[in-house]
């Protein structure tokens, strides 16, 4: 991660990937786009089937969901890897892609929120942030809402540490991490009013946090074709950026990357009835 990066300094210079925050978070882009969008968007209403065949000089696709079925020229895959094989694929994906998939899986991080009836912390002249690689909550951060009077602290557990606090009464859970935030931070951060956890590896449609990335040597081997399309489908996810990789700034260097591809490609074909 920190070697796509450039560097780990890039994951922490304020002028590179972390720089920006959205006022009224990240969820604000999607509910955004979706008001512009209006019906055209189907929620709850996973894809399950991808059907394709040649037509003229392009294809045909028929895109299956639990509540829709799209036909399209191309399809976008904008899905971590590791959910490609919770979609079928007819005809199914050539052998490349088949052993390449099952090297990508997620990472298993906790992410905590813990709000405060102040940012008690700035009073103290601290930033917030914190890292410690032993501890329990390996980074801490100021993630208070924009023109919130209160403070909020948002923390990650990751890996065995992540594992072994699942094992363990939420009450007790909640307990040690809030322990491992006041090292940082101190005794007032005990104090929370309001303690949130996200269980990203319960999540169906994530199953892990932050990201997907490849197994040993995983990249070495398969890294020339990640982004090679199959027929109409393109693959595009922010775990498969160079630049941003894992972060949402790969995410959107990856969807103008291929939009520009798909331009391309539709420019090259001829006009095919889709319906
Ligand atoms: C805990 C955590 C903290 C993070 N912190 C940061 C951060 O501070 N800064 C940063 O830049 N990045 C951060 N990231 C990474 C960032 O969230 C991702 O890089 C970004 O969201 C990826 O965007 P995407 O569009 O590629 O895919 P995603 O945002 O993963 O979107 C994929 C969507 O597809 C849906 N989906 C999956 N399968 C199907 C299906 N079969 N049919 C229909 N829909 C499907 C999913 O439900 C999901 O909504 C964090 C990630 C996590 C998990």
């Amino acid at each position: 991660m920190a070697a796509s990066a450039g560097s780990f300094s890039n994951l922490t210079d304020e002028d590179f990937i972390l720089d920006k925050r959205v006022i009224g978070g990240m969820q604000q882009v999607s509910l955004l786009i979706a008001a512009e969008l209006g019906d055209d968007v189907v929620l709850n209403s996973p894809v399950r089937t991808i059907n394709w065949e040649p037509a003229g000089e392009g294809h045909r696709v028929t895109v299956e969901s639990e509540r829709a079925s799209v036909n399209a020229r191309f399809v976008i895959m904008a899905v971590p890897p590791n959910l490609y094989s919770r979609v079928s694929y007819n005809p199914p994906l050539p052998r490349r892609q088949h052993q390449m998939h099952q090297h990508q899986s997620l990472g298993l991080v906790i992410k905590v929120h813990a709000v405060y009836s102040t940012p008690f912390w700035r009073e103290d002249g601290l930033s917030g942030t914190g890292f410690g690689a032993d501890a329990l909550v390996q980074e801490v951060y100021d993630n208070t809402n924009h023109g919130d009077t209160r403070g909020t602290l948002v923390g990650f557990i990751s890996d065995e540490k992540a594992d072994a606090v699942f094992e363990l009464s939420a009450g007790d859970r909640k307990k040690k991490v809030l322990e491992s935030i006041a090292s940082f931070l101190g005794d007032k951060a005990l104090d929370a009013e309001v303690y949130y956890e996200s269980d990203w590896g319960s999540e169906e449609w994530t199953r892990g946090a932050y990201a997907a990335s490849y197994d040993l040597g995983g990249l070495h081997r398969y890294g020339k074709d990640q982004h090679a399309n199959v027929g109409p489908i393109f693959w595009s996810s922010s775990d498969l950026a160079a630049e941003g990789y894992q972060h949402v700034d790969g995410a959107v260097r990856m969807g103008q990357a291929t939009a520009a591809r798909i331009v391309a490609a539709n420019s090259r074909v001829a006009a095919v009835p889709v319906a």
